[in-house]
């Protein structure tokens, strides 16, 4: 069985799972408890794991605030600075091929009677800085467009993007679930707000996510609300007690990613072109949706004519993991690659998703198998 779909979830990395099992044998406190040995240990790995996520993206650790997910970590900031900031403003821009997390949080603002601008992409996926720019109003409170795309893979100019949103005084939120552990991700280098991110794309456990949360943010003067309503965890920002389990993986996962990402990179980049040569050599009419040059490395969204995308996952399902697009759409035709070529002629039905990992080890005869698929 050949695991492709990485981009919906990576198995947990053994170092990170060793990590786990030794912490729920051995410690069972709750980091906000006082005094006791139980409840002081659980803290040192709550204040270790955060310093863990942080170091991943170069920030201080007290900017990071866990949460149960990427999609928990976009309710947070989109719902929260809608709430916070509704007396300046009711105006959020985003862009159509944003995570279902994001654009649905934004359909629920619209309800309430927030108003919502999605940015057309271009034929690569990417938004345009200047239609960004004009979009900006007196009444813009919030800007969040993803870093890097989940069904295609496309990265977006964060650092162009962040810039804009300094010069308009509008705040910056950018969905980095994908692209963690596979880019580097330096927060002193860019402008951004707040920032989403999810173990379970990086080899850690599922349910556990952080948001960074920027120095500014911190303050008062623009704390926004909490989701959700409870305890004082999380800076007063996140109630709930602590998944101790989950956070001390999650961290394991960021210190592994960020030990091994220079490694990683050019080995994601190297195994992507020989899949992708291996392809065109068979079928030369294969094309590849996205920026291929600009793009998550290891992540291809594939068109490969005359196939059944459904049929072919289904009938190839004991042997190749892969999917049509998003596993958080699962059963509609895909508003990414809609979003991306409106007028073309390309079927839906030929599009595959193929996500690789670093556990594709012997990933030429992976290949070879996976080729014949499509002859
Ligand atoms: N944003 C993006 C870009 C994603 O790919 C995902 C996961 N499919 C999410 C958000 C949601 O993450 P989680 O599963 O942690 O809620």
């Amino acid at each position: 069985m050949i695991y492709l779909d990485n981009a919906a979830t990576t198995p947990l990395d053994p170092e990170v799972l060793d990590t786990m099992i030794e912490f729920m044998k051995n410690e069972y406190g709750n980091p906000s408890s006082k005094y006791y040995p139980q409840a002081i240990s659980a803290q040192n790995y709550l204040v270790n794991s955060r310093k863990q996520v942080a170091e991943l993206i170069n920030c201080e650790p007290e900017y990071i605030l866990f949460t149960s997910g990427a999609t928990e970590s976009n309710n947070f900031v989109i719902k929260g600075v809608a709430e916070k900031h509704a007396t300046k403003g009711k105006h959020i821009i985003t862009s159509k091929i944003e995570h279902k997390s994001v654009l649905e949080t934004c359909k629920h603002l619209e309800r309430l009677g927030y108003n919502v601008t999605y940015l057309e992409v271009d034929q690569l996926g990417h938004i345009n800085i200047k239609q960004l720019e004009e979009s900006i109003t007196n009444e813009t409170i919030l800007v969040s467009i993803m870093w890097g795309n989940n069904e295609i893979g496309t990265l977006n100019d964060i650092k162009g993007i962040g810039e804009i949103c300094i010069k308009k005084d509008v705040l910056f939120h950018t969905d980095a679930t994908q692209v963690m552990g596979k880019i580097h991700v330096d927060m002193k280098n860019i402008h951004v707000d707040f920032l989403s991110m999810s173990a379970h794309k990086i080899y850690g456990p599922k349910g556990i996510g952080a948001i960074y949360v920027g120095p500014d943010m911190l303050g008062l003067r623009r704390k926004i609300p909490s989701l959700l309503d409870g305890g004082s965890q999380e800076y007063k920002l996140r109630a709930g007690t602590h998944a101790m389990h989950n956070i001390v993986g999650f961290g394991k996962a960021c210190e592994v990613a960020r030990l091994t990402l220079d490694e990683y990179i050019p080995k994601l980049i190297a195994n992507e072109q020989l899949l992708k040569d291996s392809l065109l050599k068979i079928r030369p009419d294969i094309t590849f949706n996205g920026d291929q040059k600009n793009k998550i490395p290891g992540l291809l969204s594939i068109n490969i004519p005359g196939i059944n995308n459904e049929l072919l996952c289904k009938e190839y399902a004991n042997e190749f993991a892969i999917s049509t697009g998003s596993a958080c759409s699962v059963s509609e035709k895909s508003y990414v690659i809609d979003a991306l070529l409106p007028n073309s002629s390309i079927n839906y039905s030929s599009v595959i998703r193929i996500c690789l990992s670093k556990f594709n080890i012997d990933l030429e005869s992976q290949i070879n198998k996976f080729i014949k698929l499509v002859k």
